[in-house]
């Protein structure tokens, strides 16, 4: 089998490579970071200082080379010659391949405000950013971070953690509005508050205030919050660039079937940039078991990807939030154990006797048994009078345990 080229190496590139060479497969994986693999999802803890940033290493230099893999970081590529099977780079010039993988994650999204490309503005994605965060935290000074979401809240906290004081800035009525109902985001803002955290909600920003390097940001009310640092988290767009570029089909993400196969059939796309039946990824769990299916189609075993319930966790210390699944009641029945004062709260829901969504804030350690059944979608026949209170609860005789 000629050489097979993967693009990328983050978690899905990076597993993809491995699980290939592996098999005895030539593999040579292109990254356009410059750093050695790294753990993303633990840029945040490095944020927040619980690791050093030699913990978020996942591959070194003897790792990467008992792995069999060419690894060429560093380097972009820049285009895909489909006819002649090679790509484009920016520093070792044309590759070529007998099978391509596309594992290019996502872009952050930045809001186009007056001033959002001034110094002093910072995505939260690689750890070039954080770099940046830690830069400007040892300069002293407020943060301000735009996004309430789970990202904007992880890079508070770190941000706080570091020493700076940190504003929240969220245009919704609630934090992390996509996993979280009222109830258990008013306990989330109680907690960030412990942290000297400010959020402010239904905020608009209109200007990051300069002129020549951050100063602040002024919202649509009038308000302005000074900060010498403002970090945006609202949101990632799935890097497809490269394959529109290419005339491979695509939609928000790069278009794949459940082989993970884009329109081309020798090109395949895996992780947050790839759009599977209508959803793009955003998170790693999905991103590694795309980049496992993608290796044994490549190997030539037939098997297909199934789309599991997105988990979320927020890595906030003394923060536990946790969900799964759907989110909104409508047509669901729900299942509610609250104890606000103590910091507790269960929302359960469910829909013909089966679990289809979950929301943990405190206690979460029951979390990954609600994912099963969420996942399963096995019925929870008498199980509902305990449901809420975990699977300590769950007698054997239901037959619910995942
Ligand atoms: C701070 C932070 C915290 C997170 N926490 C969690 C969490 O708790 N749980 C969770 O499930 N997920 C979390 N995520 C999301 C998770 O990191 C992503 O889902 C995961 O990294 C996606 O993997 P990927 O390989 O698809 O993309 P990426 O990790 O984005 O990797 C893609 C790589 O491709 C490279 N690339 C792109 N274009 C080119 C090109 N043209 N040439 C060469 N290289 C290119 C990029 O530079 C990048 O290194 C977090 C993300 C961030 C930023």
């Amino acid at each position: 089998m000629r050489r097979i080229v993967v693009i990328g190496a983050g978690p899905a590139g990076m597993r993809c490579a491995e699980r290939l060479a592996g098999r005895g497969l030539a593999v040579t994986l292109i990254g356009a970071e410059a750093e050695l693999p790294y753990n993303r999802v633990a840029l945040s803890k490095f944020l927040a200082g619980e690791i050093a940033e030699a913990d978020l290493v996942t591959h070194d230099d003897p790792k990467l080379a008992d792995s069999g893999i060419t690894y060429l970081p560093g380097t972009r590529v820049i285009g895909i010659d489909r006819e002649a099977c090679r790509v484009l780079t920016d520093l070792h010039g044309p590759i070529g391949y007998g099978h391509l993988v596309l594992a290019l994650g996502s872009q952050p999204v930045c809001l186009p405000f007056p001033g959002a490309d001034l110094p002093g503005v910072v995505m939260y994605r690689t750890l070039e950013d954080v770099n940046a965060m830690l830069a400007a935290a040892d300069a002293g000074g407020d943060a301000i971070v735009i996004g309430g979401g789970l990202l904007g809240l992880e890079a508070a906290y770190g941000l706080a953690r570091r020493g700076m004081k940190v504003s929240v800035l969220h245009a919704v009525d609630r934090l992390m509005e996509r996993q979280l109902d009222h109830a258990a985001a008013s306990l989330l803002m109680r907690r960030m508050a412990e942290y000297r955290i400010d959020t402010y909600l239904t905020a608009k920003t209109e200007v990051i205030e300069g002129p020549d390097r951050v100063q602040g940001v002024r919202l649509a009310d009038g308000t302005v919050i000074p900060a010498s640092l403002v970090v945006m988290a609202v949101g990632i767009r799935p890097e497809s660039g490269l394959a529109r570029e290419a005339g491979l089909a695509v939609n928000r993400g790069i278009v794949v079937d459940d082989c993970m196969r884009t329109s081309d059939t020798s090109i395949y796309a895996i992780g947050e940039c790839a759009e599977h039946q209508g959803a793009c990824c955003g998170l790693v769990a999905p991103a590694f078991a795309q980049a496992e299916t993608c290796a044994r189609v490549i190997s030539g075993a037939t098997i297909a990807y199934v789309a599991q319930a997105d988990a979320t966790a927020l890595k906030v210390a003394g923060a536990g939030v946790w969900s799964a699944g759907r989110i909104d009641a409508a047509g669901a029945e729900e299942i509610i154990l609250s104890d606000t004062d103590a910091g507790e709260y269960r929302k359960l829901l469910l829909q013909e006797d089966r679990l289809v969504g979950a929301m943990l804030y405190g206690e979460t350690a029951d979390a990954p048994w609600y994912q099963a059944l969420i996942t399963s979608g096995a019925p929870i026949n008498g199980l509902r009078p305990v449901l809420a209170f975990g699977p300590a609860f769950a007698p054997e005789s239901t037959g619910v345990h995942p």
